[in-house]
């Protein structure tokens, strides 16, 4: 069996660029990953989503343990063949999109109880159902079973959370055991505290984990708060394991990231925003249902490879999108993908060649030329 881990290549600054090895092939980091919460990018093929250089996916533990059932998932040949993916997966563990359930979920000690969004029936998540949950998946990267306040709260619900959340950890590292060729990731909870970010990063690093993840960020605080919890959240876990921040994010809060020391991310901006029109280019963000690209015959980006840039017109996208020919979903959601595969590549690229301050302003000078949208 391929040996599974982390290599760093490079590093400029506090930006990493490195491999995931895996079984199932490597993960060039920086890593952006698209979200197939049901088994599926939204309105993308597998090979197309391939095409534009993701190297993983994420899927959703929740989703899939209701529909169609992890344990049907298994039976038919795990997660990879059922959605005909044959590069990593990284599942999620069920524990952020349960704890967003306010009002259908009750939280103990053991794990949560809650019931289904879609037929109301009752189910329970604990450390270790996530565990074996994301086991009969076959999932390549598993994430540890957590709980995740929203932000604002006050020190005493963040801290109480948090160390709910670590004593979890050790029990999702127990039931999880020995996989060869699969990876288990724990996940740092506090808040925007220094004190409790520090806290769980000692106990998750005691337990020990493949990678490790940040977690309770990108839930309400901001961009500035981000940023200055991920400046001193990042110092306390180990150099040599990949670092994955949550549900990020826009492009510039990817970049930021990276420029902070984050190796992946996932996020379903860009996937969604094919589908409502919304366009991220290296100028800025489209609104393509905008009336000015009515009679545009330029592509999105005429340096983009996508087929969407490659063979349509502003015009053209802007028809499909008014007249909610499904086409729009697909060529729209296949630019946004490949820009924010573009952007990684730009990423690791300049960090391997010690360029990553230029490769900044860059960034950040093209998106201030104005070919924007107002939304
Ligand atoms: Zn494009």
């Amino acid at each position: 069996m391929t040996s599974t881990g982390f290599t760093k290549h490079a590093q400029d600054g506090k930006a990493r660029s490195g491999v995931i090895q895996t079984p199932r092939g490597e993960i060039r980091t920086p890593a952006f990953m698209p979200v197939g919460t049901a088994a599926t990018v939204k309105a993308m093929m597998p090979e197309s989503v391939a095409s534009t250089g993701a190297d993983i996916l994420l899927g959703n533990t929740y989703h899939l343990m209701l529909r169609p059932t992890a344990e049907r998932i298994a039976k038919l040949g795990g997660l990879h063949k059922f959605m005909n993916w044959d590069k990593p997966i990284l599942t999620d563990s069920g524990g952020f999109q349960v704890m967003s359930l306010a009002g259908l979920r009750k939280l103990t000690e053991r794990g949560v109880t809650f019931k289904s969004h879609i037929d109301g029936s009752k189910h329970e998540i604990t450390p270790e159902r996530s565990m074996e949950i994301q086991e009969l998946l076959g999932s390549d990267i598993v994430m540890c079973f957590d709980e995740c306040p929203a932000l604002p709260a006050d020190r005493d619900r963040i801290a109480s959370s948090m160390r709910m959340s670590m004593r979890w950890a050790k029990r999702s590292r127990e039931a999880f055991g020995d996989r060869p060729g699969h990876m288990l990731f724990g996940i740092q909870q506090g808040g925007l505290e220094e004190d409790f970010r520090k806290e769980s990063a000692e106990a998750l690093c005691e337990i020990g984990f493949d990678g490790y993840a940040v977690g309770g960020l990108a839930v309400g605080e901001g961009q500035q708060a981000m940023f200055s919890t991920l400046d001193f959240s990042n110092d306390m876990l180990p150099e040599d394991k990949p670092r994955y921040l949550m549900g990020v994010g826009k492009p510039d809060d990817i970049v930021g990231a990276v420029a902070r020391g984050i190796d992946m991310m996932d996020c379903v901006l860009p996937s969604r925003s094919g589908r409502t029109g919304q366009v991220f280019t290296r100028m800025g963000v489209l609104n393509i249902k905008n009336a000015r690209h009515m009679d545009d015959p330029r592509p999105l980006d005429e340096n983009c490879s996508c087929p969407a840039c490659q063979n349509y017109s502003r015009a053209y996208l802007h028809h499909v999108f008014r007249s909610q020919e499904i086409i729009s979903s697909m060529l729209l959601t296949w630019h946004n993908l490949q820009y924010y595969q573009d952007i990684m590549a730009g990423m690791r690229e300049a960090i391997a060649a010690g360029r990553f301050a230029q490769w900044q302003a860059d960034f950040h000078a093209g998106r201030e030329q104005g070919d924007i949208d107002p939304l």
